[in-house]
C-alpha cells in the first residue's frame, strides 16, 4: 500500500511556472500555484476532509468540513489568524478546479492537537511556512479522522493544497486507495496532481489531456461524486463562498 504520498518538491520547480499560469494555471504539485499565490509560500492552510464524494465526513456533498490541527505545541493567535488567508485561498482553489462544484465550507483550527482528531495538520515549526521543509512541500499520509490526512505548512499554496486534497479525498491520481499515483513522473499531466515543472496546471486532467494509462483525474472524480465535467471544457468560475473558520487557541 502506498499510504504516504510524499511530495518532494524541489524548490527549483515552479515559481516560474506559476507566474506564467497566473490565474488558473497550475503549478506543480506540491507547490501551489493556482490561485494566486506564488510558489511556495502561499497563504493559508486548508483542512478538511470533506465529503465530496470522496472520503468526506461532514457537510453537504463537496462542501468539505475539516479539522486542522497545529501539532507539537501552540501557535500564536496572530499566526492562527494568518492561516485564514491560506484556508480561504485553498477553498477558492478547489472551487476553481472543479468549476464551482466544491469548496471548503468550514474549518476548525485547533492548537496543540493530535493527528487522530484532524484532517489536516501543520507542525508548529511550519505554521508560517509554505512547505514542510527539507525539500518536502506537503504530503498525504495515514492517520487522522478518515484514516489519512494532509500534512502541510500553515501558508501552503492553493496548488499544493489541491494536490494533497486530490490524494486524500479522491485517491488521485488513478483512484486506487492502495496506490494513489502522482502525475509528474515520466511526463506529467496538465493537472494539480502534477507539478509546475512537469506541466501541471490549476485544474484536473480529463480524458482529453491525460497522459497516463490509469484513469484521468476527472474520470476518477466523476465516478465518485455528482460533479459534472465535459471533456475539454474548463469554464472559469468565480471565487467561491467564504469558508467559515473557527479558531480554537
Ligand atoms: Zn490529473
Ligand atoms: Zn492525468
Amino acid at each position: 500500500m502506498k499510504q504516504s504520498n510524499v511530495i518532494l518538491i524541489f524548490v527549483v520547480l515552479t515559481l516560474i511556472t506559476v507566474m506564467v499560469y497566473g490565474c488558473g494555471g497550475g503549478h506543480k504539485s506540491d507547490r501551489i500555484g493556482g490561485a494566486g499565490t506564488g510558489t511556495g509560500t502561499g497563504t493559508g492552510s486548508g483542512t478538511g476532509s470533506g465529503n465530496g464524494g470522496g472520503t468526506g465526513t461532514t457537510g453537504g456533498e463537496n462542501e468539505f468540513v475539516y479539522v486542522w490541527v497545529i501539532t507539537g505545541g501552540s501557535a500564536s493567535t496572530a499566526e492562527l489568524e494568518a492561516m485564514r488567508v491560506t484556508i480561504q485561498a485553498a477553498s477558492e482553489g478547489l472551487y476553481e478546479i472543479a468549476h464551482g462544484q466544491q469548496y471548503i465550507k468550514h474549518v476548525t483550527i485547533k492548537n496543540n492537537g493530535t493527528i487522530d482528531e484532524c484532517h489536516i495538520s501543520t507542525p508548529l515549526s511550519r505554521v508560517t511556512s509554505g512547505t514542510l521543509g527539507g525539500g518536502l512541500w506537503a504530503r498525504t499520509g495515514p492517520g487522522g479522522l478518515t484514516g489519512r490526512h494532509i500534512e502541510c505548512g500553515g501558508t501552503v499554496d492553493p496548488f499544493t493544497f489541491a494536490h494533497e486534497h486530490g490524494h486524500m479525498e479522491y485517491n488521485l491520481a488513478g483512484g486506487n486507495p492502495q496506490d494513489r499515483k502522482e502525475e509528474y513522473t515520466n511526463g506529467g499531466c496538465p493537472c494539480v496532481m502534477s507539478t509546475g515543472a512537469s506541466g501541471g496546471r490549476m485544474q484536473y486532467c480529463d480524458d482529453g489531456n491525460h497522459t497516463y494509462s490509469f484513469d484521468s483525474c476527472w474520470k476518477v472524480i466523476l465516478n465518485q461524486t455528482s460533479m459534472t465535467h465535459t471533456t475539454g471544457d474548463y469554464p472559469v468560475s468565480g471565487a467561491g463562498p467564504l469558508t467559515e473558520i473557527v479558531i480554537e487557541p
